[in-house]
C-alpha cells in the first residue's frame, strides 16, 4: 500500500487499529478467565464489552471515508497479545498471575492510547469532526481502563509481593 499523504496515513492507522481491536476483543475474555480476582475479571469483561463498541465506532469512520471496514494485521498488538499468553502459561500464585495480567493489559492499553491519540490528531487536521468525536470517545475509554487497572494493581501488586 502506498502512503503518500495524511489521508492515506490516517486510513493506514484506521486499518491497523481495527485489527488491533479485533485481536483484543478475542484476548480480553481469555484474560478474564485467567484472572483470579473477581474485580479484575469484571474489569476485563467490562472492557471486552467496551471493545465491541469501539470496533463499531471504527466501522462508522470507515463508512464516513466510504471505505470498506477491513483491518490490516497489527503486528504491535500481535506481540502484546503473545506476551499476555506467555503470562497465562506461567504456573504462578494467583496474585502474581493477576499482577502479570494487569501489566500485559496495561501495555496493550497504552498502545491503544497512542494509536487513538495519533488518529485523533490526524482527524482534527483533516477536518473530520465526526470522526474526531468518535476517536476521542474511545480514547477516553482507553485512558479510563488504564487508570482502573492501575487502581486494581495497587492492591494486587502488594499481595504479589508477599505471595511466596
Ligand atoms: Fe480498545
Ligand atoms: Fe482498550
Amino acid at each position: 500500500m502506498s502512503v503518500s499523504n495524511l489521508d492515506e496515513l490516517f486510513l493506514h492507522h484506521l486499518k491497523d487499529t481495527y485489527d488491533a481491536e479485533k485481536q483484543l476483543a478475542k484476548a480480553l475474555p481469555k484474560l478474564a478467565k485467567a484472572a483470579g480476582s473477581e474485580e479484575l475479571k469484571a474489569a476485563f469483561t467490562a472492557h471486552a464489552e467496551q471493545t465491541a463498541v469501539q470496533i463499531e465506532r471504527l466501522e462508522q469512520i470507515f463508512e464516513m471515508l466510504d471505505k470498506p471496514a477491513r483491518g490490516k494485521k497489527c503486528m504491535g498488538m500481535q506481540g502484546l497479545v503473545e506476551e499476555g499468553k506467555e503470562v497465562m502459561e506461567e504456573d504462578s500464585p494467583e496474585s502474581v498471575m493477576d499482577a502479570g495480567l494487569i501489566a500485559a493489559a496495561q501495555k496493550a492499553e497504552h498502545y491503544e492510547i497512542a494509536a487513538y491519540g495519533t488518529m485523533a490528531t490526524y482527524a482534527k487536521m483533516l477536518g473530520m469532526k465526526d470522526a474526531l468525536r468518535l476517536l476521542k470517545e474511545t480514547l477516553s475509554e482507553e485512558k479510563a481502563t488504564d487508570e482502573k487497572l492501575s487502581a486494581l494493581a495497587a492492591a494486587i501488586n502488594f499481595e504479589a509481593q508477599n505471595a511466596d
